[in-house]
């Protein structure tokens, strides 16, 4: 396969990239082929005439394949269409405010190898550092013509046309052009995106099946800040110029903390992480003894029966729940998810935000919403291989 140079690429569409159809296109043929377009439709509810224009590109492209034909209905024998795994690898990066995670995934969403370096230092440096670390995964390993490109997840807001970091106060960085800098080491092309945004594709590319014809699907963030991304109508919500997510900065507690924006009682004060080890802190205020720092470990504790810890992930359910409850209403999303290491708590969280949702209702559809935790793990990873395969098609 023939690849462009960064330098030769066409500037991508912003609709090109919004457009869910085809991830969720691809995500239902890996899962289930050999498929029909038949099926597709009708598992998608897609128009026969989306799903043609959509399954010729990818077969032009070479990403999908037809193969046996089934059993005929009584018209035209259907082909059935499966996705050709080897068709391109891509990079996946996440970068993270402690540690970065970035991944070789192969077309059928397969991670292949995974690495991890610390998150540190001047931001040019660590990324022209993280760049030296992907070229050495890939002339290790890979022919360098395999990769279709690479999709960064970054927490903060990005300036999407150039790839750049326009500010992320979690991580300290601003006007970082992550894109330009990655794209003259690795001479391929690079897509950045908010990580909340990132969270919302991972769940298009790894979700349930049975969400498939979900178009507007609210995803939460829950790090060191609280991120959201929207996929609305079918196309993720990038708003004007620079990437959203500034539900984090919903005021919830108008004489609550001072946020990191300089406003009080944000969302983000209230049912991030941090605001959740702050919380535990304080209850352990206290006593002696040593103080927990990490989310996971506050998890651990309320699993052993600490009841600081689990007063402190409680304060942040009621928190999250909150929060939703108002987006929900204006929203109206058929799916809410929670994402981030806090969705290891589920058992504990999950019924305490799905009751608080529930209690604010003034409208019933959205008692109907599927709340539910993140499919993956570690979704600013996952979420970054549909980001770079978007740009691809
Ligand atoms: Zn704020």
């Amino acid at each position: 396969m023939k690849l462009s140079k960064p330098s030769e690429l066409k500037i991508v569409d912003v609709n090109d990239v919004r457009n869910i159809n085809q991830t969720v296109l691809l995500h239902l043929i890996r899962e289930r082929q050999p498929i029909s377009r038949v099926e597709i439709g009708k598992l998608t509810g897609l128009r026969p005439g989306t799903i043609s224009s959509i399954v010729n590109r990818l077969i032009k492209k070479g990403v999908i394949f037809e193969g046996a034909e089934g059993p005929s209905s009584g018209g035209r024998k259907p082909t059935y269409l499966n996705v050709n795994a080897e068709a391109a690898y891509v990079l996946a990066v996440d970068i993270g405010v402690r540690d970065t995670a970035y991944a070789v995934s192969d077309f059928n969403g397969r991670i292949l190898r995974q690495k991890s370096i610390i998150t540190e230092g001047d931001a040019r440096e660590f990324i022209d550092g993280l760049a030296a670390e992907i070229e050495t995964l890939i002339n290790g390993s890979y022919s360098r013509v395999k990769f279709a490109g690479v999709g960064v997840s970054v927490p903060g807001l990005i300036r999407r046309d150039k790839g750049e970091v326009a500010v992320s106060p979690n991580l300290g960085w601003s006007g970082l052009p992550i894109k330009q800098l990655l794209e003259n080491k690795l001479d391929l092309p690079v897509y950045v995106e908010n990580d909340a945004n990132a969270a919302a594709f991972s769940e298009l590319w790894y979700g349930p099946l049975d969400e498939i014809k979900v178009k507007t699907l609210l995803y939460i963030l829950v790090v060191d800040g609280l991120g959201c991304g929207l996929i609305i109508n079918g196309e993720l919500h990038v708003g004007s110029k620079v990437g959203m997510g500034g539900f984090g900065h919903m005021c919830i507690e108008p004489n609550g903390e001072r946020c990191s924006c300089g406003r009080k009682g944000c969302w983000e004060t209230l049912a991030s992480e941090s605001a959740t080890i702050a919380r535990y802190h304080r209850l352990m205020s206290n006593k002696n003894g040593s103080i927990t720092t990490s989310i996971t470990d506050i998890i651990a504790a309320a699993n052993r029966g600490d009841e600081k810890a689990a007063a402190s992930l409680t304060a942040t359910a009621e928190y999250l729940g909150e929060g939703i409850a108002s987006l929900a209403h204006g929203l109206s999303p058929e799916t809410v998810v929670i994402g981030g290491e806090i969705a290891a708590a589920w058992p504990l969280l999950g019924p305490i935000i799905k009751e608080r949702v529930k209690s604010e209702y003034i409208i019933p559809e959205v008692a109907r919403i599927e709340i539910r935790p993140a499919s993956v793990q570690r979704p600013g990873l996952f979420g970054a291989i549909p980001v770079a395969l978007q740009n691809y098609f």
